[in-house]
């Protein structure tokens, strides 16, 4: 699998995408990273990129010809793209922008399935109308606020898909981890059983396999409940017969439980 991203920056990604286990699966072949200066491809003597914007107002706007001049290099496309030869790939040209679709995991997911990505990273007020619609085939937003610049939203969306891809992660994904269906994973101990005080539920240290494993889908139900009530909404209708009645043991608990105490210790 292959990330080209196209930035003004590519020093930004050097130390996120060569360290610990992304950096580790470069190295072994699993996929592969590479940041494209847009301003190699920058206009006149002083490479300009950007422009003030037709209308008036404040901030620079990135100017179509070094990005449509920068996608056409990397593409190694034999024609410019142009209103007669419009862009025809079959992989995600993904523009980063705070006005694209919610990037999810369910997303990540479907970009796995991809060999090849491209990310656009913009700057300044943003782009030129004609690069969203003709050089790309696809907006992303990581999240409702404004960046700086796509270079940050460019890592999350590279680092949330290449852990994906097989073999990146030492062990699999797990299938309970949070997101993968409409759920949060429920928490994780480790040594010392107890710690200041504070001990480790009974049940994890029973050695009870299938008993930790039903305990384990409860706390993931309860804490979906007490955090995004909205994603327990989305999983209900999935559940089978076994899991809908340890949702139904949750919730009787939850009303019962004092609403002031919503401590760890309270939901063991
Ligand atoms: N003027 C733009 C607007 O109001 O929609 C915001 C431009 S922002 C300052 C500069 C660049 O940062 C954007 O072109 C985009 O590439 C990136 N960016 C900012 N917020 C982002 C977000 N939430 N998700 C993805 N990219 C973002």
């Amino acid at each position: 699998m292959r990330f080209d991203i196209l930035t003004l920056f590519p020093e930004m990604f050097e130390a996120t995408l060569s360290a610990s286990i992304l950096g580790r699966a470069q190295s072994q072949g699993l996929f592969e990273a590479r940041a494209h200066n847009i301003r190699d491809w920058g206009l006149g003597r002083h490479k300009q990129v950007d422009d003030y914007p037709y209308g008036g107002g404040a901030g620079m706007v990135f100017r179509p010809e070094p990005l449509f001049a920068c996608l056409e290099a990397v593409l190694e496309l034999p024609e410019a793209i142009s209103l007669e030869n419009p862009l025809a790939v079959d992989f995600p040209v993904i523009l980063l922008s705070p006005q694209g679709e919610r990037f999810t995991q369910q997303i990540a997911q479907e970009l796995a399935n991809h060999q090849r990505i491209v990310l656009i990273c913009g700057h300044y007020e943003g782009f030129d109308e004609r690069i969203a619609r003709y050089a790309t085939n696809r907006e992303l937003s990581i999240g409702d606020y404004v960046l700086t610049g796509g270079e940050l939203a460019a890592m999350v969306i590279v680092d949330a898909v290449a852990r994906l891809k097989p073999g990146v992660l030492a062990e699999e994904s797990p299938h309970e981890e949070s997101h993968t269906r409409p759920l949060l994973e429920y928490p994780h101990y480790t040594r010392p059983a107890e710690f200041r005080g504070w001990k480790v539920p009974d049940m994890l240290v029973s050695g009870h396999h299938a008993k930790v494993a039903e305990w384990r889908f409860k706390e993931s139900l309860r804490r979906t409940m007490q955090r995004r009530p909205d994603l327990l909404e989305q999983i209900e209708t999935e559940l089978d017969k076994k899991e809908r009645k340890l949702l139904a043991q949750v919730r009787q608990e939850e009303t019962e439980r004092l609403p002031a105490s919503d401590s760890i210790e309270e939901n063991l």
